[in-house]
């Protein structure tokens, strides 16, 4: 059998946890305010603890996902025996609540790593379930044979409000991928192009220009942007043709007018001789900083 672990949290993604470790044999105690949310783990052999703090002596490393930090710090809170408890908290919130929830544990004794999922309950238990996770690295490095029964356990480093950075960065991308597919699909369709038609070619663009960023993040970390392929006043007039474009078609255009906005005032700066990474410096900062 495996190491045992404890699933404090069990809406839909705390089920999914502990589901995953009970298919991967590890011995599995619950807590849930709502108890019954465990049934049915109790029913496929999970044990339920009478009490948090009961839940928390069951096993040497216990997991924690609820709403948010609020939750967890009041069901934590005074009262609560933390000393010697391994927690991973793999609830959703940001680097500065990370960082405070990692010296509120710290101070009880406890040892803490903290955790984003980047994926669904569903995924959970598959390799496609990255859960990115930040703090001690000693501390990762002894539980992440276990936490690979929840998917692709990642060390991200020391600073524990690492995981939060990444999970917001990661939805960054994701809405600004998303953004730039829907835009491009509101000016197809008015030609007659449905969106099943434009999709393939917009995945293609995407997955090329997801290529060059490796190669642009060297310009970035060196503080130098030669135009290499493209000066960033370029970019700017294709900006302008797909402002123009989107009026004229009867489309929004405030996407476009945004970032267009952002390249002038990096061109104003005297940048746009230089290659589109070197926006990072509009990005860096509050706007017009
Ligand atoms: P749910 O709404 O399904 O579950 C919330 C859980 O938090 C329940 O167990 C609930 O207990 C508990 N809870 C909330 N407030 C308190 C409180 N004051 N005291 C005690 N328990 C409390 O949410 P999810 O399981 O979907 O999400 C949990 C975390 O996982 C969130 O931070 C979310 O952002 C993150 N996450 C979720 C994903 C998803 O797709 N679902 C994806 C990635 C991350 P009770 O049952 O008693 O109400």
């Amino acid at each position: 059998t495996g190491t045992p672990v404890t699933v404090i949290g069990l809406g839909l993604m705390g089920q999914a946890l502990a589901g995953a470790f009970l298919k991967a044999g590890h011995p599995t105690t619950v807590w849930n305010r709502t108890t019954s949310k465990a049934d049915q783990l109790v029913a496929q052999g999970a044990r339920l603890a009478p009490t948090v703090g009961d839940a928390l002596k069951a096993a040497s490393l216990a997991i924690i996902c609820v709403t948010d930090y609020q939750a967890m710090h009041e069901l934590l809170g005074s009262g609560v025996e933390l000393d010697g408890t391994m927690l991973i908290n793999l609830t959703s919130g940001d680097s500065a609540q990370a960082r405070d929830a990692a010296r509120w544990a710290e101070q009880r004794g406890a040892r803490y790593l903290d955790g984003a999922i980047m994926a669904v309950p569903p995924a959970i238990g598959t390799a496609e379930a990255v859960i990115l996770h930040s703090g001690p690295q000693p501390d990762f490095e002894a539980h992440k044979s276990t936490l690979d029964a929840l998917g692709t356990a990642t060390y991200l480093g020391a600073d524990p409000g690492l995981a939060s950075l990444y999970d917001v960065a990661g939805l960054a991308m994701m809405w600004s991928v998303l953004n730039a597919w829907l835009q491009g699909t509101a000016l197809l369709r008015t030609a007659g192009v449905d969106a099943a038609t434009y999709a393939p070619f917009a995945q293609q663009m995407a997955t090329g220009v997801a290529g060059w960023l490796p190669g642009y993040a060297e310009q970035i970390d060196s503080g130098s942007f030669p135009a290499e392929v493209s000066a960033l006043e370029t970019d700017a007039r294709a900006m302008e043709h797909l402002i123009a474009e989107s009026e004229a078609v009867g489309v929004n255009a405030e996407w476009p007018k945004l970032m267009k906005a952002m390249a002038d005032r990096s061109i104003a700066a005297g940048h746009g001789g230089e290659q589109y990474p070197v926006l990072i410096e509009e990005f860096g900062k509050p706007r017009g900083a």
